[in-house]
């Protein structure tokens, strides 16, 4: 005889109406299959790649639940305040659920809640709006869920689309965990690019901008996202995902920022991030460090962070590994695809070691404290940063990484790296999405196999005990020293005209904000010494009113004697401050030691060989 076959269980329908994303409200529909009696809808808190409990539960407004056409009451609980507990009314076998996400306008920050909507574009985070039902597996909850979008948009999502019907479009049916790891990007000026070459899954940047000149991708820089595709493959070895998307938003008025998916990326830089080729190295890195998550944070994750729902809590103890270890290969192979230009890979490194330096916190919290309280620091105010300390786990835990990367080289004599031990912990076999959670003695157990060595003992040292100065070792024994120069990079200008942030913390010891405040104080720095505290307003500088030149020829004229005074405005009291200090601009930088091979170099040497170059024209004759 043969047994029937065990019914699918039915799917929850989820219709999101985007037609008012311009006037930034989400309209949502829920269909949730139910049985009579006592039930409990939750709304998404801990989100994934946000590593806190961020679900902008404050935002979730016209909340109406019926059965069969009929109300049905619902009570928040007053402990869990992301549950809403219902009685399912006798007969009913669907809960019907209509919802609205208020959506945060410009200067909004925080990741996927923060502003991720202008009047021309709109960023869907699934997780914005839907309940589901409490203790329902997010990995086998099935969702069929669908869009309406403004007249005249268009989008991009990882979710694989079932129809499309004009403004309509409907998804294949995605579990839970897949939908809210699939946000999509919708706008009015959009554009679609095919990445890396054929053969293997399908990779594309899909842009969306305020304006239509800001959608649309330089073939230079699709050229070095070929190669990231390429140098990524050369990595791993392996990919975990059916296809990646790239989401780039690019405007002004959305909350910067990447958050990595399995199969996307949501990567938020401001208007003119394409625009303008300065610009182009600080997306480029984005992407690169999302893109690397993939692997790293999505594929193999920390089992601390591979939680059974959206409501239970994150720990986050080995954010250096999901973090730092990403930081480390998204600068890697942003370098080994051209993304960032020829000095680009020692410049974010000598970024790090100046931010490292500054974080005076370090002198009382060890490094995987900035870990564990990710979802504090996340969020925590600028002033005091470097006393309190800040996601350090990432500029951190890139020269930590690149500390290990050197050993395995120098310790192998050149014949492994720590490339190989991406390979053996990330790669595997090519396939659908899937995830394998580690403990630190999978990591430590992996390295030893790469390159035996006390492990245990080097991370317990650099992540768990409080260390005076950054992890330098990596780039020293790497050829390089950790140095001043009188101007910065091209990278940390870019990102400072992008910002309007006066960063002075390897000099006078302090950040100005576009607006002129003080962002924050180094501890231990000349401003420091003068009484200057954060939240206060720098208004003049040696007699005069401020101004970003004056600024400048002042801290330039301390290299000759001339003494620094601020007029600083705190509260409404006025400060003069005078500043010991004769060191002359300083920004942080990288200097080759010639006396060591030059390592950092050879990890930055592309694996995969560069297309040749076209070759060049003949000179003209006029
Ligand atoms: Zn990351």
């Amino acid at each position: 005889m043969l047994l029937a076959a065990t019914a699918a269980p039915p799917s929850i329908e989820l219709q999101v109406d985007l037609r008012e994303a311009p006037r930034r409200r989400f309209h949502a529909t829920l269909s949730i299959p139910v049985s009579p009696g006592p039930a409990t809808l939750v709304y998404p808190k801990w989100i994934p790649g946000e590593h806190g409990p961020t679900g902008p539960l404050v935002d979730l407004a016209g909340l109406r639940i019926s059965a069969g056409g009929a109300p049905v009451a619902w009570v928040r609980d007053a402990e869990d305040l992301f549950a809403f507990r219902v009685v399912v009314p006798p007969g009913a076998t669907r809960l019907e659920v209509s919802l609205d996400a208020l959506e945060p306008a410009a200067g909004t920050s925080g990741f996927s809640s923060g502003s991720s909507e202008t009047p021309r574009l709109a960023l869907l985070s699934w997780n914005h709006v839907l309940l589901y039902p409490k203790g329902a597996d997010p990995r086998t909850l099935q969702f069929k869920a669908g869009v309406t979008l403004p007249e005249g948009w268009s989008f991009g999502t990882a979710l694989p689309v079932a129809r499309r019907d004009g403004a309509r479009v409907q998804f294949e049916a995605a579990s839970l965990e897949t939908l809210v790891d699939s946000p999509v990007l919708a706008g009015r000026h959009i554009t679609s690019t095919a990445l890396g070459t054929p053969g293997g899954p399908p990779h594309t940047l899909v842009v969306a901008a305020d304006s239509p000149e800001a959608a649309v991708v330089p073939p230079e820089f699709k050229a070095q996202l070929d190669r990231l595709v390429a140098e990524s493959g050369a990595l791993f070895g392996a990919r975990h995902y059916r296809g990646y998307t790239f989401l780039l938003t690019l405007s002004d008025f959305v909350t910067s920022f990447g958050l990595e998916h399995h199969e996307s990326s949501d990567d938020r830089m401001g208007e003119r991030g394409l625009l303008d080729p300065p610009n182009r190295p600080l997306v480029g890195g984005l992407l690169a460090h999302e893109f690397v998550h993939s692997w790293n944070g999505k594929h193999r994750r920390p089992a601390g962070l591979a939680t059974r729902d959206f409501q239970e809590p994150m720990r986050g103890d080995l954010l250096w590994v999901y973090e730092g270890l990403t930081q480390y290969y998204g600068q890697v192979l942003a370098a080994r695809s051209g993304l960032q230009g020829g000095g680009g890979f020692t410049e974010v490194l000598a970024q790090e070691v100046g931010e490292m330096t500054a974080h005076a916190g370090r002198t009382w919290r060890p490094l995987g404290d900035t870990a564990v309280a990710a979802q504090l620091l996340y969020g925590a105010r600028t002033d005091g940063t470097a006393w309190r300390r800040s996601i350090d786990f990432y500029p951190e835990g890139a020269l930590l990484w690149l500390e290990v990367d050197v050993l395995i080289r120098q310790r192998s004599k050149g014949a492994r790296s720590l490339d190989d031990f991406a390979r053996a912990f990330f790669g595997g076999v090519n396939g659908p999405p899937s995830v394998r959670v580690y403990l630190l003695d999978d990591v430590l157990a992996a390295l030893d196999a790469v390159a035996p060595n006390d492990w245990r003992g080097f991370f317990a040292e650099r992540v768990d005990r409080v260390r005076a100065a950054p992890p330098l070792a990596g780039l020293e024994a790497g050829g390089w020293a950790y140095d001043f120069a009188p101007e910065p990079g091209p990278l940390a200008k870019a990102s400072a005209a992008a910002s309007g942030a006066t960063n002075l913390s390897a000099s006078l010891g302090l950040v100005l904000s576009k607006e002129s405040t003080i962002v924050d104080v180094v501890p231990g720095s000349p401003a420091d010494g003068a009484g200057v505290a954060a939240g206060a307003r720098l208004l003049g500088v040696n007699g005069r009113a401020l101004s970003k030149e004056r600024l400048e020829d002042a801290v330039a004229g301390s290299a000759t004697g001339v003494p620094v005074e601020l007029l600083v405005l705190d509260a409404d009291i006025f400060l003069t401050a005078k500043l010991d200090y004769q060191g002359g601009p300083r920004h942080p930088a990288l200097k080759r030691d010639t006396a060591r091979p030059d390592l950092l170099g050879a990890i930055a040497a592309p694996r995969v060989p560069p297309p040749a170059a076209a070759p060049a024209p003949a000179p003209g004759r006029n």
